[in-house]
């Protein structure tokens, strides 16, 4: 079960720091309708958008604007909610926040409006993770994706499967009352083969939040190569008309090492190693050292070379890459050899020619680095995913195979299907032991 959500009243300024044309600031709490009336004068009517002053304690003006009142429980946590459309200037928004607090609220911490949503059930824990994922996203699709978690597309399927678990395990456990031809009852109702079906569904959606998770956190791309070998023109055409939304996004942060681009929704964050020099410069060390960090992490390394093999100067930094990590050498300026784009496979290792320039066979490196990336998605049906979701699928398909193979020691097999459960319930942030019993005995009637 969840925890009781607290019953103090919590404000915030709900839009983005700066000057704007609106500005918001966020009440949640119970009974606030005195806290209306204090405010304003009058308790607006649910969910109607009404002009208002905002009043001080002498009942002076703050701000004019639009209050909204969103009773309890029709709002996003669940409780009153009131909204103060103001002006968006930063000064004006500390006033009406500090009127908020002389009335009784709180500052809310970070994600406490979801939070006190989760508590009070108006989301599960991956939807509500789905709202931090949908305003953090770094692409378009990663945005859609994060909205489909949002609305619950996610929170479904991980629900379907559990109760695909819970049906399972009743018949388990009903059958264990009957000791005699306990495995026969089972291979009636074809328990084994559901068991197969939902090890597939796990599996499928595995794949899918994998995919998911990718367009949630990106390819960490490191790129090599001696000056003027083309890497700037390189990262330009790997950007393409894509470029402006990348870089709009607000708030990302941007130094000169590294930039992010991004293929069919994966972000790639590339850093350029011609950016990491030896310097006396304090600063600039400090972000070389961080650079060296995030190398560490790389997931690809593009070298680019004039001409077939050259290596030179690079080789240096070359030294300090991580190994295992797949390379992939991409042979630039092909236009002025008058060769024609290709790839092949060399010792192991992939090789692309192309020219920057005219942008020949910057298509076969697109596919290079989303093979690389093991993206693979194509459709509607990537759910933006955590790790913390891909641990519980993996642990919930482990748990799943090892009830498949309990042969006849029942007790086990319905231990293991509740591991699987258990793992599933994390997702969503429901821990089901009891709910399991109200099941077994609103549905299976057991009790006789
Ligand atoms: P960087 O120093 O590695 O970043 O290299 P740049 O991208 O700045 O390119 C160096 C020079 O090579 C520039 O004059 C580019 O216009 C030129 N260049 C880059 N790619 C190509 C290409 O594919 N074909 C030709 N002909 N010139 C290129
Ligand atoms: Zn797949």
């Amino acid at each position: 079960r969840r925890p009781e959500s607290p019953s103090d009243t919590i404000a915030a300024i709900a839009t983005a720091p700066g000057r704007g044309g609106i500005g918001v600031v966020r009440v949640s709490g119970r009974g606030l309708e005195a806290f209306a009336r204090e405010l304003c004068g009058f308790v607006p009517q649910p969910r109607i958008a009404r002009f208002a002053r905002f009043m001080d304690a002498r009942q002076q003006a703050l701000d004019e604007g639009l209050l909204l009142f969103f009773p309890a429980p029709y709002s996003f946590t669940g409780e009153d909610v009131i909204e103060l459309q103001g002006h968006g200037g930063p000064v004006v928004m500390q006033m009406l926040l500090a009127r908020c607090l002389e009335l009784g609220a709180r500052l809310a911490e970070p994600g406490e409006f979801t939070k006190r949503a989760f508590l009070n059930g108006k989301l599960d824990l991956a939807q509500a993770e789905g709202v931090a994922d949908l305003i953090e996203a770094s692409t378009a699709a990663a945005a859609r994706s994060a909205l489909r978690s949002l609305s619950g597309v996610f929170s479904r399927e991980v629900e379907g499967i559990r109760d695909g678990l819970i049906d399972l395990r009743m018949l388990v456990e009903a059958t264990l009352d009957f000791p005699e031809e306990e495995l026969d009852f089972l291979h009636a109702a074809h328990a084994f083969e559901r068991l197969d079906g939902l090890r597939a569904r796990v599996d499928d959606l595995l794949d899918r939040a994998a995919q998911g998770a990718l367009l949630r956190s990106g390819v960490n791309v490191v790129l090599v190569g001696q000056p003027n070998v083309g890497k700037s023109s390189l990262l330009n055409q790997l950007a393409g008309e894509e470029r402006a939304i990348v870089t709009a996004v607000a708030g990302t942060t941007r130094d000169a090492l590294r930039e992010t681009v991004q293929i069919e929704g994966i972000p790639l964050h590339i850093i350029d190693t011609a950016g990491l020099r030896d310097t006396a410069d304090e600063v600039e060390r400090i972000g070389i050292a961080r650079t060296w960090r995030e190398i560490e992490r790389a997931d690809v390394i593009l070298r680019l070379v004039d001409r077939c093999g050259e290596t030179g100067a690079e080789e240096g930094i070359d030294a300090r890459l991580p190994g295992g990590v797949e390379r992939i050498v991409v042979h630039n300026k092909i236009d002025l050899r008058g060769e024609a784009a290709r790839r092949e496979l060399r010792d192991g290792t992939v090789h692309v020619h192309l020219s920057a320039r005219e942008g020949a066979g910057i298509d076969l490196l697109r596919a290079e680095l989303l093979r690389v990336a093991g993206w693979h998605a194509h459709g509607e049906d990537v759910v933006l995913a955590r790790e913390r979701h891909l641990e519980a699928l993996r642990d919930t398909a482990a748990a799943i195979v090892r009830a498949g193979e309990c042969g006849d020691a029942l007790e086990l097999l319905a231990e293991e299907l509740r591991a699987a459960q258990d793992a599933l319930g994390s997702i969503t942030g429901e821990f089901s032991a009891d709910d399991l019993l109200g099941v077994i005995f609103s549905r299976f009637c057991i009790g006789k």
